[in-house]
């Protein structure tokens, strides 16, 4: 399939689709990252997962052990590091890219999921301590912990990184303040570094996974019925087809995981 027309909702994933890969994840202990974390370990993969709190990083690594005790062992244990994307310094990247090198070698794939709402609010009055933390969350600490990992990821054969982007990120929506620009940074970081990385073996694309029933949406949303609002689990597909091999040789590209009409328009997240 040409890289113009791959379409991650359209791909039929294999039951081993990511089997062999090694697969780090942002933000796996809640939400569309934690649905991810999952399915990516259904379908094969190692998966490390990254978050700041380690009493839910375990309850993640034990759901996935769950898994594995259930299909008999084609699931792979996860590997926890503990990551704090607003507190993290270079030291704390290093250590994690440090604990995959001797691990693994490599990585093959990154999703950067985790992210920060802030509050919804005209810019005028956008309260600027709030703005640096999403800018720092959503976009800095991404960057560092890529530009981290990145030897990892050049070091295997087929590697694939994920930005999690959103409505707000591709076109700008009055009183979504840092959180619609820290998205359209992170299309913008994922257009630079794939044109940089046209010729590795590392691509780069974003998805916008659209709205979903988590946390992040009951925040920007407090009074909408959130059980009529796709579960996470359902959105994972796209994520699973760009991290696997069908994607190779497709990079630089913003995917949707839902129709448009269904994840922006007023109601985007
Ligand atoms: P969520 O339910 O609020 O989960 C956010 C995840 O990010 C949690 O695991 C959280 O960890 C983690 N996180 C937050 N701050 C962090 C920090 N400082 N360091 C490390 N981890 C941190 O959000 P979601 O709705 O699943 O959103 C996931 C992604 O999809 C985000 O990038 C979001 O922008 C995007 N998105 C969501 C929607 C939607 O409707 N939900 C729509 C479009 C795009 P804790 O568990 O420790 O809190």
């Amino acid at each position: 399939m040409s890289p113009n027309s791959f379409d991650p909702t359209r791909i039929r994933l294999s039951p081993g689709e990511l089997r062999g890969r090694v697969i780090a994840i942002t933000g796996p202990t809640a939400g569309i990252g934690n649905a991810l974390a999952l399915e990516c370990a259904r379908y094969g993969a190692e998966v490390l997962l990254l978050g700041r709190n380690v009493k839910k990083l375990e309850t993640v690594h034990d759901a996935i052990l769950a898994l594995q005790a259930h299909d008999g062992g084609a699931i792979a244990a996860p590997a926890i590091a503990p990551l704090d994307l607003e507190k993290a310094v270079a030291q704390d990247f290093d250590t994690i890219a440090r604990a995959a090198q001797e691990r693994w070698g490599r990585l093959d794939g990154l999703v950067l999921n985790a992210a920060l709402l802030g509050q919804p609010m005209p810019i005028e009055e956008y309260d600027m301590p709030t703005w640096v933390r999403v800018m720092h969350v959503n976009v800095t600490a991404n960057v560092a912990l890529t530009q981290t990992l990145l030897p990892l990821l050049r070091a295997s054969n087929d590697a694939s990184i994920v930005c999690t982007s959103s409505a707000v990120g591709r076109k700008g929506r009055a009183y979504w303040g840092a959180y619609a620009v820290s998205k359209f940074a992170l299309e913008g970081f994922m257009q630079v570094l794939a044109d940089e990385l046209e010729k590795s073996t590392v691509r780069v694309n974003s998805l916008n996974p659209g709205k979903a029933r988590t946390q992040m949406r009951r925040q920007a949303y407090p009074s909408e019925d959130i059980n009529t609002l796709p579960n996470p689990a359902t959105l994972t597909p796209p994520f699973v087809a760009l991290l696997g091999p069908q994607a190779r040789g497709v990079t630089g590209c913003a995917f949707d995981a839902q129709p448009a009409s269904s994840s922006s328009s007023s109601t985007g997240t």
